[in-house]
């Protein structure tokens, strides 16, 4: 076990996760604390192109965490969402923006949850509050961070607390958000690189609902035809990930960045609960759903209250 306090984001982690640990590691280490930013998992073509950006490197890889590390949890709570072995870890604090579920610790924490667009928006708060200075390189991690997570303000997870953390971050950074974040979003769409199994697993998140297990996995493109290209591919291996895991239904959320649309493929047993929660029958197991791009707001919640 480490003495250090490990801080790392959720596993197939993006933007937000890498950059928050980062941005975190600079806070507390500002406060003297011993601590280091990890991830849980390949950094995507998005997050480097932010990386590159700065010239700096990736955290390193944490396979997992032994019993009594201590831990910083951002941009995640979900255990099954975060390191092998966070039950026997010490959670010391959660910076994050989602629902609060699968989540439980042994000792008190210091637990920090707003539903705003991103955890950087928190960090970026955080900074203000303790009058800590923020650098640029912190400024340019916390604007890409909430680009991407927002996509560029258009998600409606957007709140006005985003949009005033961006403003400010982008005058310390002297970036032309727009410009930058276009370039950003685009490096993460493209996905020729990957194969049919690792799209599917690029960005996807695991839940369960009475007991049926069920995948929700987005990736964002410019073109969605250009991806429904591999369609046939793609649903061999999710069948197979259905079959493999015991999963009831998995949607691959195919997210246009540009004209904020998403297409969806559903496959498993409980595609009726995607048919009944957004109200169109699926054709060729597709659906498009038009000014859909949040997993969080619009994909999530209507899968989980009809499964
Ligand atoms: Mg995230
Ligand atoms: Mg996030
Ligand atoms: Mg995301």
């Amino acid at each position: 076990m480490s003495e250090k306090i490990y801080i790392f984001g959720h596993k197939n982690p993006d933007t937000d996760s890498i950059c928050s640990s980062l941005v975190m590691e600079k806070f507390d280490k500002n406060l003297g604390l011993d601590v280091e930013a990890r991830r849980l998992g390949n950094v995507n073509e998005e997050t480097q192109y932010v990386l590159d950006y700065l010239g700096i490197a990736a955290p390193e890889l944490l396979e997992k965490v032994e019993e009594g590390q201590k831990v910083v949890l951002v941009d995640h709570n979900e255990f099954n969402q975060s390191a092998e072995g966070i039950e026997e870890a010490e959670i010391q604090m959660v910076i994050d923006h989602h629902r609060i579920a699968d989540f439980k610790t042994k000792s008190p924490l210091y637990y920090r949850a707003e539903p705003v667009g991103c955890t950087s928006t928190i960090l970026y708060k955080k900074f203000k509050e303790d009058g800590m200075n923020i650098e640029r390189q912190e400024a340019v991690l916390m604007l890409s961070a909430i680009i991407s997570d927002t996509l560029l303000l258009k998600s409606p997870t957007t709140t006005e607390e985003d949009k005033k953390a961006l403003l400010e971050l982008a005058e310390i950074a002297k970036i032309d958000v727009n410009t930058y974040g276009i370039e950003m979003l685009k490096a993460g769409t493209n996905l020729d690189k990957f194969s049919e199994e690792e799209l599917i697993n690029l960005d996807a998140k695991k839940s369960e609902k009475n007991g049926k297990k069920f995948v929700i996995a987005q990736v964002n493109t410019v073109n969605i035809p250009d991806v429904l290209k591999r369609k046939e591919k793609l649903e061999q291996v999710i069948e197979q990930e259905i079959q493999k895991n015991n999963i009831s239904l998995f949607v691959f959320a195919i997210t246009d960045i540009l004209n904020s649309n998403t297409q969806i493929i559903v496959l498993g047993q409980e595609t009726v609960a995607a048919e009944k929660g957004f109200g169109k029958k699926l054709e060729d197991n597709m659906m498009f759903l038009e000014g859909v791009v949040s997993r969080k707001k619009q994909l999530l919640p209507v899968i989980d209250e009809n499964l």
